[in-house]
């Protein structure tokens, strides 16, 4: 396992086809990682995240599954170019889709690919909590479930445990609020976690705060970046300047009070990688190569690399007037 920066080479062992556009690595990557929680693949020239399949309290691998995305720049190419032995690319774990310390019930929905972090969620806690545990996944057909036959399995060595309902848009349109309520009934204290495609996260969010779900007891998991646009900062002038070196381009800004450096870069005009934007994935980092920069948080970056002036610049903020961030490394 060979390090590069935030990012690390690791080997397929295998390949697993789960349905007709899902298939999962299994990496030969002994990372530390929490239930819910993903990596961020370098490839093609751009980066991509994918959540663990596997959970680190019942699995040996470390698995992500990808959803072949048709026109995508990077899961096409997974499933077309990528075989066991094959190397990728990817940070150390990151996220806080994670299991909460708590003996609630854990509620879960999951559409599509979104089943991905909530089967890993799903396992942990089954296999190191009596905590009961219900999932709604919503696909179109049988054949797009993944991890049906699996999730069907704890299903039923978890009589009374885990409840699972299966939705089939061809078989019964789209998941109704009547279908979400009767998965909510009786868990208003649970966790509830919450992955699929944004409509139907929209969706399922507006029937829980509407069946007196607490918003803090709500987690959400994106796979779509939030938004490429500029953040809205508070666009507070001061004194110095922020230098961004990006793709070879070198832009010069002034300083903005309370602005974090990604957005002083997007500022500049430049769209720099991000995935999480909460210290904890590596995607965004970037070099300091002229003055200081302090973090908020750092979930990522270890001490070495911080010696040598490496920041996620999604936490970053300068200490010095001038400073100068490089991207490219
Ligand atoms: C925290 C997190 C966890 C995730 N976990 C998973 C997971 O476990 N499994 C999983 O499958 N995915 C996951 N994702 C999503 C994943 O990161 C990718 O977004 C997904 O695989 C698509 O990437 P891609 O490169 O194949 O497609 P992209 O290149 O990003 O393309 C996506 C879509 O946009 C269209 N498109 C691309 N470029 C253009 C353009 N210039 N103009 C118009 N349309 C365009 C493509 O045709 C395609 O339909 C996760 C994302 C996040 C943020």
């Amino acid at each position: 396992m060979a390090r590069d920066h935030g990012f690390h080479s690791v080997r397929i062992t295998r390949i697993v086809d789960e349905t007709p556009d899902a298939r999962t690595f299994a990496l030969d990557a002994r990372f530390p990682y929490r239930a819910g929680q993903f990596v961020t693949v370098r490839a093609r020239g751009t980066l991509r995240s994918y959540s663990m399949s596997s959970s680190p309290d019942v699995d040996d691998e470390l698995c992500v599954t990808v959803k072949r995305v048709p026109g995508g720049v990077v899961s096409p190419w997974m499933h077309e170019e990528l075989s066991a032995g094959d190397t990728l690319e990817t940070t150390l774990p990151g996220g806080s889709f994670c299991l909460r310390e708590n003996a609630a019930p854990l509620v879960a929905f999951a559409g599509g690919s979104g089943v991905t972090p909530v089967f890993s969620l799903i396992k942990s806690a089954l296999a190191t909590t009596g905590r009961e545990v219900r999932l709604l996944t919503a696909n179109q057909d049988t054949e797009s479930v993944i991890f049906r036959e699996a999730l069907d399995d704890l299903a039923s060595t978890h009589p009374g445990r885990f409840l699972l309902r299966h939705h089939l848009d061809d078989r019964q349109g789209w998941v109704t609020g009547d279908e979400i309520q009767a998965v909510v009934t009786g868990t208003l204290d649970g966790d509830f976690y919450v992955c699929g495609p944004e409509p139907f996260m929209a969706f399922v969010h507006r029937e829980l705060t509407r069946s007196g779900v607490s918003e803090d007891r709500v987690l959400i998991e994106r796979f779509a970046p939030a938004a490429e646009a500029p953040d809205a900062v508070e666009e507070t002038p001061r004194e110095g300047t922020i230098t961004v070196v990006l793709r070879g381009d070198r832009r010069t800004v002034a300083q903005h009070a309370s602005e974090t450096l990604i957005q002083t870069a997007r500022r500049a005009g430049f769209v720099p990688p991000f995935s999480c934007e909460a210290g904890d994935c590596a995607t965004c980092m970037a070099r300091v190569t002229e003055g200081e920069a302090k973090m908020r948080v750092n979930n990522a970056l270890d001490e070495d690399e911080v010696a040598e002036g490496w920041v996620l610049t999604c936490q970053g903020e300068p200490l010095t007037p001038h400073v100068t961030v490089m991207y490219d490394d």
